[in-house]
């Protein structure tokens, strides 16, 4: 019997560009301060209007994110992003604290369903990173700082397989209650299939808002794509996607991590659906991270842009 998807689709779409921090972070080189705030405001240009730009973590762990005060100095009360919206990553109080002081007003703060990958990532137990956000909060809400979610190893992790959907309810109710505006579910190792996607989505909603969710897919095994279009299909209108798809995946030597900006803007603008992004912009803002860390992007789209223009 024929059945008729794509017939309830959204007109426009929201990204969140986690280029700059989740993409550099995890790229060997290490960008210049002056190069970070160069793609950060060619991304800003492009129109993206969330950047993840950098974290608040230690600097003797995360080297490629040492100049995460001097970064929110320079950029704080740039003209050119006074309409976006520069989120920071932090780890604990302290790094919440270092954050305050550089004036962040929008951050993101993390956990998994795994307590395996919790302990490996974090040197903490779910229970224990759930402590340490709720620290976190505390300082935000009294500071007026909004903060989103991220919960990793939604769809699976490296260390233990399939993660438990209670656990992930569990997480979920607990930053809801602690005051996140939303959360941004990760497919880390880039093993959700779209089946997967829509069972996930369909449980959280019996709980939870559709608008209360982001997806954060990578795209290791080619399925990036595939499962944005199944969240979109059940409601979902946020993704997270990386410039490129900068990154890599810390799992899988040479795959491909994040989903790339680039490969969202085609497919949601080649369906009617407004991104917000203009492509030529963006795809100079690419170009130009990417010469300075030596590799090509995964993108399909970007490389058919380049030499067909669209
Ligand atoms: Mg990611």
């Amino acid at each position: 019997m024929l059945s008729k998807p794509f017939r309830n689709l959204p007109k426009k779409v929201r990204i969140v560009e986690v280029g700059p921090r989740d993409g550099l972070q995890n790229e060997k080189t290490i960008i210049s301060l002056e190069d970070k705030i160069q793609f950060i405001k060619l991304l800003a240009k492009a129109g993206l209007r969330e950047i993840e730009a950098t974290s608040f973590v230690r600097a003797d762990k995360i080297p490629q994110m040492a100049d995460s005060l001097l970064l929110y100095q320079q950029l704080k009360n740039d003209p050119d992003l006074k309409n976006t919206s520069l989120l920071a990553l932090v780890p604990n109080s302290e790094g919440m604290k270092r954050a305050l002081d550089a004036g962040v007003k929008d951050i993101a703060i993390f956990t998994s369903t795994s307590n395996s990958f919790n302990q490996k990532n974090i040197n903490a137990t779910i229970d224990e990173s759930l402590e340490r956000i709720k620290e976190v909060l505390v300082i935000a809400r009294n500071n007026n700082i909004r903060a989103r979610g991220y919960i990793s190893t939604v769809f699976g992790c490296p260390y233990e397989g399939k993660t438990s959907l209670d656990e992930l309810k569990k997480i979920t109710q607990f930053l809801k209650d602690q005051g996140v505006s939303e959360v941004s579910l990760g497919d880390t190792i880039g093993i959700a299939n779209p089946l997967q996607v829509s069972e996930v989505v369909e449980f959280l909603n019996r709980d939870f808002a559709l608008d209360f969710f982001s997806m954060h897919f990578h795209d290791t095994r080619g399925m990036a794509v595939a499962n944005v279009l199944a969240s979109l299909e059940m409601g979902i209108t946020s993704f997270d996607s990386s410039a490129g798809g900068l990154g890599g995946c810390p799992y899988a030597v040479g795959a491909s991590g994040n989903v790339a900006t680039e490969d969202l803007y085609f497919l949601f603008e080649s369906m009617g659906i407004q991104t917000g992004i203009d492509i030529g912009k963006l795809a100079l803002a690419t170009e130009n991270i990417l010469s300075k860390i030596n590799h090509e992007s995964p993108s399909k789209f970007l490389k058919a842009f380049k030499s067909q223009g669209f």
